[in-house]
């Protein structure tokens, strides 16, 4: 997963750490205390007078930043990165993010945070180059990839049952595949879950979810192909009520979010379900196409949150880098292989971790 662009990244913080090692001249040291003053200071610990330290905090004297402190005691203050160097990082950072398929609202704010961090900055002997380039990194990334979590818990918990919860995206993302998954983990919780199969405009998608109702041992509310979805979605309500059920997921047809008469449909499915939350099913294999989708679901219809399918075959991270910053909606689960098993919940540090590990 994600190894294209971990390969990239290697190579981008080699390159950039020769870049700064060929220029880099040390800092004049500051002057060091005469070796008198500090025997002096250890006397006066010896004798049990308070520490520097101690008297500070008596006085309200703020310490000095711990880097001082280092500095101060290695008598090494750092070595500076220059402004046209700096730049030739972060152009080098830029190509990389932008071959991994990373938008471009995501790459621009990663680069100013690392330019941020890094401008100014003097790199202490202890650490090498690239691991405080890759530090700056890592939190630009860790920044982009917080979003506010969301609580599918919270939701599927209301007391106005059944919760409904719709699923749309385009066809081949894995949107089918996605509710399976997710009817598969709410039985495992214990939760009733009842399938809608209001995706009428392909016969092979109705066969589909119903393949997928067998195998879950799952009741499913079908009709024939090219029926109104939002009759089948009533049904399934009406039904999922009277059998007292906890949960009704509704598929809809993976249509092109640019075919105006299929999105007028959905929004009507949308009236008539009023489903408690709306989620987007993307692939992450699409780059940046699969932010374009997200935002025009959101625009038609509205979306709550977003799964981030076949992450598990995805070598340059840039959708799942990208998404949840620039569509402003959490990333609820991602798909990581074909199985009912292969859903995780999304969590940032997981992701940072199969970035840059
Ligand atoms: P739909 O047309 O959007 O309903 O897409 P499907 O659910 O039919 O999925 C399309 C293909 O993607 C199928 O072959 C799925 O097995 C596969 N798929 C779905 N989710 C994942 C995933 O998380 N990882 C992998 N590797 N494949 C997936």
């Amino acid at each position: 997963m994600f190894n294209k662009f971990k390969n990239k990244l290697k190579g981008f913080l080699s390159k950039s750490s020769k870049t700064l090692e060929e220029e880099m001249v040390e800092e004049e040291l500051p002057p060091q205390p005469p070796k008198k003053n500090i025997k002096r200071k250890l006397r006066v610990k010896k004798k049990g007078k308070p520490e520097i330290s101690e008297k500070r905090k008596t006085k309200g004297v703020p310490e000095p930043p711990s880097s001082i402190i280092k500095g101060a005691k290695t008598g090494f203050t750092g070595k500076k990165i220059s402004s046209k160097k700096l730049d030739e990082i972060l152009w080098d950072l830029e190509l990389l993010l932008y071959e991994s398929d990373v938008a471009t609202t995501v790459v621009d704010q990663i680069t100013s945070e690392v330019k941020n961090k890094l401008t100014g900055v003097k790199i202490r002997r202890q650490l090498s180059i690239d691991k405080v380039i890759e530090r700056a990194l890592k939190n630009a990334v860790e920044k982009v990839l917080e979003v506010e979590p969301y609580n599918l818990e919270a939701i599927i918990n209301s007391p106005n049952k059944p919760v409904i919860l719709m699923f749309v995206g385009i066809n081949g993302t894995g949107k089918t595949t996605t509710i399976a998954k997710i009817a598969f983990m709410l039985k495992k919780k214990g939760y009733s879950v009842i399938l809608a199969a209001c995706d009428t405009f392909r016969a092979g998608a109705i066969e589909q979810l119903e393949k997928h109702s067998q195998n879950l041992n799952m009741k499913i509310i079908k009709q024939a192909p090219n029926t109104d979805p939002a009759a089948i979605a009533y049904d399934a309500i009406e039904h999922a009520r009277a059998k007292g059920k906890d949960i009704v997921l509704v598929d809809t047809a993976g249509r092109m979010h640019s075919n105006i008469n299929l999105m007028n449909q959905m929004k009507k499915l949308k009236n008539v379900a009023k489903p408690d939350s709306i989620i987007f099913v993307g692939d992450s294999l699409a780059g940046n196409d699969v932010i374009e989708q997200a935002i025009h679901f959101n625009e038609c219809v509205g979306i709550d949150a977003t799964v981030l399918s076949k992450i598990d075959a995805d070598a340059k991270g840039g959708a799942a880098l990208s998404i949840a910053h620039t569509v402003g909606k959490p990333i609820a689960y991602v798909g990581t292989g074909q199985e009912y098993q292969d859903l995780q919940e999304y969590n940032p540090h997981w992701m940072l971790q199969r970035l840059f590990n």
